[in-house]
């Protein structure tokens, strides 16, 4: 059996900067990381299609399902940012996200790594770990190679919790969120369509709503980009998979001044109702809202009736899908166990030197660097206390 003061369970980036962080302030106190991955933090290179979003600049509405402000003031983004460059990572931000300067994750990676030896924290790869269980004040890990044991215990294993079972949590079921929605509409039409600038509402059956601003991208069964996915926290919170997507396709415009630009367009353009929205709405979303209309295409656009106009502002504006199901591939969990089992450094209210950081707990963010910067801050925390 493999002896430790603390033993982080989990080398993604929560467990990572933990146990970087406790080692840096406790030189005489053995830590080692366990992981089932060959190398430390490496979903980190799959993060931000490859370049690691690690963190956000400035912090949005519902950014996340519950309140973190307690702990984003201990070691907020700016925090982060500081504590890395230190590490050697310099970082740059593009459009509210901030990104490591090289592009790419794995600068992020290398200095997690340089650090881990620096420091000379032990790393047990590619150990599963197979179950947790507590003999007196000692934990014990058994992995698939090896039996540890350690007086401090973290848990950092990402979104699955199913190892804590013989601890008592108050956890919430796990849903899948930040991915794309599938929508009853068969949308082969519009496959591959992408439209900026538009307005995107969820709503769901419970009276619930979100709005996005940015882009959508059509898939053949569904909708996809940054707004869908942050749109689809709103049923992974709600631990829905139904409820409509509604797209305001010109939101600069009110219905009434749409309805205004429409009448002079119908006055003023040459052309037959198939061609009638033409250099304001890109082919074939625009033949899509005429199918959904029903107009007779090959009239004369001053044939347009104001009935017709007025249905053809309120699609615009109100350009609906229903949502059935999610895409697979989701970037993160929504649930998990809740806060209120652990105290203000995220230690267990019932089981001394047991902390619980990163994905596992119940907070999640949407996209933008949110989700890291749970991670980073949650790990930091734990890490500066233990
Ligand atoms: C494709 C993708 C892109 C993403 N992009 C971003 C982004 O750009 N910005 C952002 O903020 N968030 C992003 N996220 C979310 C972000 O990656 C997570 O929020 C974050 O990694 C959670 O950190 P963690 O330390 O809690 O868990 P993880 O990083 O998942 O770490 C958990 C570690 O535990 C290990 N493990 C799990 N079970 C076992 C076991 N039984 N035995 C041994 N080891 C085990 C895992 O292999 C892993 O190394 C993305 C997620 C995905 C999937």
């Amino acid at each position: 059996m493999k002896s430790f003061d603390i033993l982080v369970l989990g080398g993604g980036a929560s467990g990572s900067i933990c146990a970087i962080r406790a080692k840096s302030l406790n030189k005489n106190k053995s830590i080692a990381i366990i992981d089932n991955q060959n190398r430390i933090a490496k979903k980190l290179l799959v993060t931000g299609n490859g370049r690691c979003n690690i963190t956000f600049e400035n912090m949005i509405d519902k950014a996340y399902n519950q309140n973190i402000d307690a702990f984003l003031n201990r070691f907020s983004n700016f925090d982060l940012l500081d504590y890395f460059k230190n590490l050697g990572l310099l970082c740059f931000c593009e459009e509210g996200r901030y990104y490591p300067l090289s592009n790419s994750a794995k600068s992020v990676v290398e200095i997690i790594e340089n650090a881990i030896d620096n420091l000379d924290i032990p790393l047990f790869l590619e150990h599963e770990i197979c179950s947790i269980s507590k003999d007196g004040e000692k934990f014990i890990v058994v992995t698939s190679k090896e039996i540890f044991e350690c007086n401090t215990l973290v848990y950092a294993l990402g979104k699955s919790d199913k190892l804590l079972e013989n601890f008592d949590f108050d956890c919430k079921e796990r849903f899948p969120s930040l991915m794309a929605l599938k929508t009853k509409e068969n949308l082969k039409n519009l496959q591959n369509i992408k439209v900026s600038n538009v307005k995107v509402t969820a709503h769901l059956d419970s009276g619930e709503s979100d709005t996005e601003h940015g882009e959508v991208l059509f898939k053949e069964h569904g909708l996809s980009g940054v707004c869908i996915f942050n749109l689809s926290a709103l049923f992974a919170r709600n631990q829905v998979k139904n409820g409509l997507i509604s797209i305001d396709l010109m939101p600069n415009y009110t219905y009434k001044s749409l309805e205004k630009l429409l009448a002079e367009r119908k006055n003023t353009l040459n052309v037959t109702i198939k061609h009638f929205f033409d250099g304001m709405i890109i082919r074939p979303l625009n033949y899509y809202l005429l199918n959904k209309l029903k107009l007779q295409e090959d009239r004369p656009c001053f044939t347009l009736t104001q009935n017709e106009i007025s249905n053809m502002a309120f699609i615009i504006k109100n350009l609906t899908f229903s949502v059935c199901d999610f895409y697979e591939n989701n970037q993160v969990f929504s649930g998990g166990i809740e806060l209120d089992n652990l105290d203000g450094n995220l230690q267990s209210k019932k089981y001394d030197n047991l902390y619980i950081i990163g994905e596992s707990l119940n907070v999640d963010g949407k996209c933008g660097g949110f989700n890291l910067q749970w991670a980073w801050t949650s790990g930091f925390i734990v890490g500066s206390k233990i």
